[in-house]
């Protein structure tokens, strides 16, 4: 089958609030699925709702085939990896993983074969009799990862996992996490607000704001064509533009920058423009390029990349430039004035 996932006209109301405002989307076996979204947005309860922990006020939701409508939690073909992990603290690895299955009552020596297979997938053999306290974080993870997947769920549901983790565990989690999910092959949905987890870890992504899904689709595309203002703003980095009008194929900023946008078939509001959109010192062959002359305000280098701040001089807007790694650019200074180019389908406009 290949929808391992329906979600039909979901909606969940608490009194005159609606958290999740009729959601539609479905996931395909063996994906991994993030739901990314700011903070209220209605992540969390989406991911109740599919667990079984909250019932939608309207909507069906369908695991493999079967509507879980009045399912409970306990029968229904998923488990959830919380921020928390709930580790039980005064057990060792081998016996947080062995839980559930010893709640099922299967017979120990089954019960030892699924924990020692299980930890071998997650890289943990010889850690069966460590406490979990005296373990990384990261190896935390892969116990409680490995806990829900010793369970056979169909879909597992993570809720931030990362979140509690220093930074450069989370970057490294997030590599590891998307090795182990294409490994063991489970479908993965995993929510975050944290839009580089999302981007570096899933097959499809929907974006969610104010309970609604703004665009369901790949972190490439998202990236590239994002079908809402708030998904230009909210994926990636982007310079934000307010549009004063539009007229004549001319975009004019609030500060009173004017380009020219060839053909746009709505009233545009907002302009985004990647850092990495930009061109500085376009060859004059170029065509289909909005040109601007600019001011560097600012070189900012943290090792792997270098960003200027910059000042659009007709309208003093200030600009985020990604520079390529490029020695053309190494001595560029301060103060500097330069011509920079950006592609007209760059200039991405929205109502
Ligand atoms: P976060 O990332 O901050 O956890 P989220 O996207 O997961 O946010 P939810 O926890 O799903 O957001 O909450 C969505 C909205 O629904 C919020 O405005 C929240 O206050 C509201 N909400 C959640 N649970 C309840 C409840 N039991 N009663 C009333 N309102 C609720």
């Amino acid at each position: 089958m290949r929808h391992i996932l329906e979600v039909k006209n979901v909606t969940k109301k608490y009194g005159d609030f609606t958290a999740v405002d009729n959601v539609n989307f479905t996931v395909d076996d063996g994906g991994f699925f993030s739901i990314l979204g700011g903070s209220g947005c209605g992540k969390t309860t989406l991911l109740r709702m599919i667990s079984g922990f909250e019932q939608q006020t309207e909507g069906e939701i369908i695991i493999r085939g079967e509507s879980m409508t009045g399912i409970p939690p306990e029968l229904r073909p998923v488990n959830i990896v919380f921020q928390n992990l709930a580790l039980f603290p005064m057990m060792n690895v081998e016996k947080n993983v062995a839980f559930g299955l010893q709640r099922q009552k299967l017979a120990k020596d089954k019960v030892h074969q699924r924990v020692a297979d299980m930890l071998d997938r997650v890289g943990l053999q010889g850690f069966e009799k460590k406490n979990v306290t005296d373990l990384s974080g990261g190896q935390r993870q892969r116990v409680a990862i490995a806990r829900s997947l010793v369970l056979k769920p169909s879909i597992l549901l993570l809720d931030e996992p990362l979140g509690a983790l220093d930074r450069k565990l989370r970057e490294h989690m997030k590599v590891e996490l998307k090795l182990l999910q294409k490994e063991i092959g489970t479908t993965f949905i995993y929510i975050t607000h944290d839009q580089s987890e999302a981007l570096v870890m899933s097959d499809n992504i929907a974006v969610m704001n104010k309970g609604k899904f703004e665009q369901i689709d790949t972190p490439r595309n998202l990236y590239k064509y994002p079908k809402t203002s708030f998904v230009a703003g909210f994926v990636g980095e982007s310079n934000e533009f307010n549009i004063r009008h539009y007229t004549d194929n001319i975009l004019t900023t609030e500060n009173g920058w004017r380009l020219s946008k060839p053909t746009l078939d709505i009233q545009p509001k907002k302009l985004f423009i990647r850092p990495e959109a930009f061109i500085l010192n376009p060859s004059e062959d170029l065509e289909d390029i909005e040109r601007v002359d600019i001011k560097v305000k600012t070189i900012l280098f943290d090792g792997s990349n270098t960003k200027i701040s910059a000042i659009i001089k007709q309208s003093n807007d200030e600009v985020l430039i990604s520079l390529p790694q490029n020695a053309q650019f190494e001595n560029l200074q301060e103060g500097d004035e330069i011509e920079a180019g950006i592609h007209h389908d760059d200039l991405k406009c929205y109502p």
